[in-house]
């Protein structure tokens, strides 16, 4: 607790919706600056397509959206195109909100002119997207799935996923579609604030049925139909990785400008929760991520009418108390310091086993008993010596586990410095990054874009390029020539600036935002490196920045020294 008044820092804040307080020099937050706007839904649909422009296939986890009302002539377009050349294409469409939560304001539409553009439309911008028309079923109903991530650190990229999430069913049986169902919320929508107000709704204490269950219990009648579940859980995991690749570069822009690098401040890391839909072939999809998800492990009951009594939620409870505790035992400050006690002590393993030694025959044990010690102790010391170079609390685990098979005895932990990680269950997080990181790093193209974008910066604490830093970067980058004179550089920056501050996504600074940086820097690429693919093109220029970038500092430094 933070009483009023208190004056000592803390180990960790935890702050109820975002991150919000500048005066916290130490310690970790469990907020990120900046999460709260990634993960609205424009901005999320923007991060995302910037990664499928690049990656098409890697991003198709994310149906095709547009943003309203700015892409709404595009979106009119591209569905005639697509409904010329596939005259049985019959879709229909999901209309949300942008920073809407619980369902708000979410309507389903069949075409494009049935979209209320009246009044509405301009005073709340939303995303209109693909309407998902086969999910999965269970017991004939739409579910979807709530899975918690914790992304523990943003530089080196830290990801877990917890094992076990949460599935809320829908209250009608559903049918694909049509113009007569289209308003039927039960049937579409997934939200539990909604079905909650349905009859229907049953709230149960088992989490294998029920309008809200575990995902594992769905897991388990998956793999009874024979479903690949390992397949499944791997495209899961994918996906989660997929789409923090796609929220870090701009995450990245918010943390330098709260927390300024060099200067006293927290760390951070953040438990987001991910709503995926499984598609009826087990494709998962994803359809938003919460900056701050329920943690709630109770449940209103009206007890009469009007009279309500909140009652314990056994599945919530199943779910969230082990991604909080879990979050806790790995972010725990203490952590660290044991660790330091352990490297301390398999420094001094050979010192130690001396003294140890010494003071057996100086107390004249007898022989059989002084070797008994010894060697129970370099078991101890080796104990120590394997956990010291544990890189996770799971492989940690199982050192403890070989090291009671192996006789050291309590495995280090008896007494008063017992380990605070003895008789807890085992993590229900799992590391999935950096574990997986050489399948996924070659995706990490836009995080080094934006960090050229924060080398020129300049101003610390801004969020936004200024002209001069933008020529700045031509120049230093080399990338001004006959053909592209310092002149176009500057009628590149008017022209992409004044676009996206148009579009009034953020008016307190003025100048070019990440996302129009990573839009010129895509035309770079593009005028360029012709032939190559667009992936290719802005790999090829972010070396070729980076290597002359590189090439400065080098002069710079050699400079300095003389
Ligand atoms: P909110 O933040 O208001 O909950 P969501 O994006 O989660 O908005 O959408 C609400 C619900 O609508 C989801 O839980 C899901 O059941 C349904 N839904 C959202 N997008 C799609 C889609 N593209 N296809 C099918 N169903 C969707």
């Amino acid at each position: 607790q933070f009483p009023f008044g208190r004056r000592l820092p803390c180990d960790i804040y935890w702050h109820g919706v975002s991150f919000h307080d500048n005066d916290i020099f130490s310690g970790q937050v469990n907020k990120f600056p900046g999460m709260t706007e990634m993960v609205r839904k424009i901005t999320l649909s923007r991060a995302v397509r910037t990664m499928q422009d690049l990656f098409p296939l890697e991003y198709n986890f994310y149906p095709r959206s547009w943003i309203l009302p700015e892409e709404f002539p595009l979106f009119v377009d591209e569905v005639r195109m697509m409904k010329d050349s596939d005259p049985s294409w019959k879709p229909t469409f999901i209309v949300k909100p942008d920073g809407g939560c619980q369902g708000d304001g979410i309507y389903l539409i069949k075409d494009p002119s049935d979209i209320r553009l009246t009044g509405s439309i301009q005073s709340r911008p939303a995303v209109v997207q693909e309407y998902i028309c086969k999910p999965l079923l269970v017991d004939k109903l739409k579910f979807d799935i709530r899975l918690y991530v914790l992304l523990k650190s943003l530089e080196p990229l830290e990801i877990y996923i917890a094992k076990d999430g949460l599935s809320r069913f829908c209250t009608e049986p559903y049918q694909e579609p049509t113009l007569k169902n289209l308003h039927q919320v039960f049937m579409h929508l997934t939200n539990y604030s909604l079905n909650i107000h349905s009859g229907n709704f049953i709230h149960s204490d088992n989490v294998n049925t029920g309008s809200k269950r575990t995902f594992s219990s769905i897991l388990c009648r998956l793999s009874s139909r024979g479903a690949d579940v390992k397949k499944l859980w791997s495209d899961i995991i994918s996906l989660v990785i997929k789409t923090i690749i796609a929220l870090t570069p701009e995450l990245k822009v918010y943390y330098q400008s709260d927390i300024p690098a060099g200067k006293p401040g927290p760390t951070c890391f953040q438990i987001l929760g991910f709503d995926i839909l499984l598609m009826n072939n087990l494709k998962p999809m994803l359809l938003e991520v919460n900056a701050n998800p329920s943690m709630r492990i109770e449940h209103e009951q009206e007890l009469s009418p009007g009279v309500f009594e909140n009652v314990p939620s056994p599945v919530d409870e199943e779910v969230k108390v082990a991604v909080i505790r879990d979050t806790l035992r790995l972010v725990d400050p203490q952590k660290k310091k044991i660790k330091d006690v352990h490297n301390c002590i398999m420094f001094h393993r050979d010192s130690l086993l001396r003294t140890v030694s010494a003071f057996c025959i100086m107390w004249g044990m007898k022989d059989k008993q002084h070797k008994h010690h010894s060697l129970k102790l370099s078991l101890k010391l080796k104990f120590y010596l394997k956990l010291g170079s544990c890189q996770t609390l799971e492989e940690a685990s199982e050192a403890k586990e070989e090291a009671r098979e192996a006789g050291a005895g309590d495995g280090g932990e008896r007494g008063g410095s017992r380990s605070p990680e003895a008789g807890l269950p085992s993590l229900c997080l799992k590391q999935v990054f950096p574990k997986y990181a050489r399948q996924f790093s070659y995706l990490r193209l836009v995080d080094r874009v934006a960090a050229l974008f924060i080398r020129f910066l300049g101003v610390k604490g801004t969020t936004k390029l200024g002209p001069t830093g933008f020529r700045t970067f031509i120049r230093n980058c080399k990338l001004s020539n006959s053909n592209f004179s310092m002149a176009s550089v500057d009628i590149l920056y008017i022209d992409i600036t004044r676009r996206w501050n148009s579009m009034g996504i953020d008016h307190k600074e003025s100048g070019m935002c990440l996302q129009a940086f990573v839009e010129a820097f895509f035309c770079l690429a593009q005028k360029k490196y012709k032939s190559l693919p667009l992936h290719k093109q802005v790999a090829s220029l972010i070396d070729f920045c980076e290597y002359h970038l590189a090439a400065l500092d080098e002069k710079r430094l050699v400079c300095g020294r003389g």
